[in-house]
């Protein structure tokens, strides 16, 4: 039976959510075309029950598993030989991973061992009814136009998708729960790569990726200082900052902050776009925020066809009385 193919990502010994989420567009995917949908996994210890219970209720018919201490931290090459030889193996149509550091760095190289196509950071994706071609669809151009891409004379059909683009499954799926290990050969878990140091992120670094509320600034803010009410703001309601790109070229905010096409994808509960003008560059890391707030002094700029209340004003104002309404003092 033909089948999509999700690769698992990891942090640590946890199963990272965007697996899931890929998961359930894969579930999706196969209601249409009829494949089972399996989860290849590169880990470096068996993991626990609650694990497995995790995925299979999470959309997956059979979890292939390979165990190798080469897999504790991710490394290229490794990763790239296993998957290759699995792929090779199973044969499946489909195979989808996370846009993630690690997703980035071993699928270009996969696809071109299988000698077949990618497309990154795909937005969409869905099968074409006639063919049965995966549709993936991603900004292109710089942005400027969403291309669908098609695979159509080379297998299997590869994609990335960033984290936030879809959902996990709402309900748990009951799978037919099988388990299959993958015997990896010593010399496919060969690296040349050294490990010099490991320097984890800082708290102070925290992004915006995996924020349930955020407030993004933009250049309609006009002077550093005016980001002030947006920290205010986030402290009272525990949210996290953003940015627009333009904030971060301005060296206001780290990249860890910019939201959009050159940044991050988000999918908070709550976004609030404040002087952001709404570029499609932007839109495409927020549009799947559940609820869109905009301030905009401009009552014609493009966010606010995205946002579910459009605040038409100053932002730094409005900000400001946002600030106040919620019993915080605003230093004048
Ligand atoms: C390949 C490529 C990738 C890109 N990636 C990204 C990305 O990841 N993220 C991203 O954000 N952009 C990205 N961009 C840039 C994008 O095209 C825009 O330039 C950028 O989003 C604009 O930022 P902005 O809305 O903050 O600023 P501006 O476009 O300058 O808009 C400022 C807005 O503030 C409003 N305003 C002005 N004064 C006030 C005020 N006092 N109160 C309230 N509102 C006010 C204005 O009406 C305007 O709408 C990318 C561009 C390219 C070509």
């Amino acid at each position: 039976m033909s089948e999509i193919w999700v690769i698992a990502e990891k942090r640590g010994s946890k199963i990272h959510s965007s697996t899931f989420e890929l998961l359930g567009k894969a579930r999706e995917l196969s209601e249409k075309n009829g494949f089972a949908v399996s989860l290849a996994l590169l880990i470096e210890e068996r993991p626990s029950e609650e694990v497995f219970d995790e995925l299979f209720a999470g959309g997956t018919d059979r979890v292939v598993l390979s165990v190798h201490e080469g897999f504790r931290r991710f490394d290229f090459q490794p990763y790239i030989r296993v998957l290759e030889k699995m792929i090779r193996e199973y044969s499946p149509e489909i195979v989808l991973a996370p846009a993630t550091s690690s997703g980035r760095s071993y699928m270009p190289g996969l696809a071109a061992l299988l000698d077949t196509g990618l497309t990154a950071d795909c937005t969409g994706l869905d099968i074409e009814e006639v063919t049965g071609n995966l549709l993936q669809t991603r900004p292109a151009i710089g942005g400027n136009i969403i291309a669908t891409i098609k695979t159509p004379s080379h297998r299997p059909q590869m994609a990335t998708v960033r984290p936030k683009t879809f959902s996990p499954l709402k309900e748990k799926y009951d799978s037919k729960r099988e388990l299959v290990q993958f015997e990896v050969e010593p010399e496919l878990v060969k690296t040349s790569a050294q490990l010099i140091e490991f320097v984890p992120i800082g708290e102070g670094k925290k992004g915006v990726q995996d924020a349930e509320i955020i407030v993004a600034g933009g250049m309609g803010l006009r002077r550093i200082e005016n980001m002030l009410p947006v920290y205010r703001l986030c402290k009272l309601i525990n949210g996290t900052v953003g940015a627009s790109r333009k904030i971060v070229d301005s060296k206001w905010l780290g990249h860890e902050a910019q939201v959009g096409l050159s940044g991050h994808t988000v999918k908070p509960k709550i976004y609030i776009a404040a002087g952001i003008s709404g570029a499609v560059q932007h839109i495409a890391g927020m549009q799947t925020s559940e609820f869109i707030v905009a301030i905009n002094r401009d009552r014609n700029a493009a966010i606010f066809n995205f946002a579910d209340i459009g605040l038409v004003g100053d932002a730094t104002e409005i900000l400001d009385e946002l600030v106040e309404s919620l019993g915080a003092e605003v230093e004048k």
